[in-house]
């Protein structure tokens, strides 16, 4: 079945990501937070940690970021960048297992320009895709329509990420 999410509370945590400073930063306050129910904060690693994205452009869309408060790839390091890829690979195979998407956008936006949501603190994105996922996403009413729940995706992430962590 297909579920229309319609969540205006998010309007707000968009205007919260228009500040440059660190303590309403959407990232920063994501990794603080106990709670990682509320933020969708799927797995924290020692230098980064991933989450859900609020406004998935597929179901199971997440986005990884350094715990560092940087605007810029060149401000992380090797080792920080080394850890979020293996995420990465663990956050794919995880969404294999679940949705069976047919490839995968992976990648940063680096600047407003280049199209970040959130340019303060750098992420990459980890977006499933289907052949006809432009199909199945029509847009009523100015919101996207998902197949699936966020807090559905977020229960099954988690589960799968736990059963395939370091087999990747
Ligand atoms: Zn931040």
């Amino acid at each position: 079945m297909v579920e229309i999410l319609f969540a205006p509370w998010r309007l707000e945590y968009v205007s919260a990501a228009d500040t440059r400073d660190r303590s309403e930063c959407v990232f920063c306050s994501a990794f603080e937070s106990k709670d990682d129910r509320a933020t969708l904060t799927l797995r924290r690693d020692p230098a980064s940690f991933a989450l859900l994205n609020l406004y998935p452009y597929t179901t199971g869309h997440a986005m990884v970021a350094p715990v560092q408060h940087c605007s810029d790839l060149a401000d992380v390091d090797v080792e920080t960048l080394c850890e979020m890829m293996s995420t990465v690979k663990d956050l794919m195979a995880a969404m294999r297992e679940l949705y069976r998407p047919h490839g995968f956008n992976v990648g940063f936006n680096v600047g407003e320009a280049a199209g970040a949501g959130i340019e303060e603190h750098l992420h990459l994105h980890v977006v499933p895709r289907w052949h006809a996922d432009n199909n199945m996403m029509t847009v009523i009413g100015g919101s996207r329509v998902i197949p699936e729940d966020l807090g559905r995706t977020f229960e099954r992430m988690v589960g799968a990420l736990k059963s395939i962590k370091g087999k990747s």
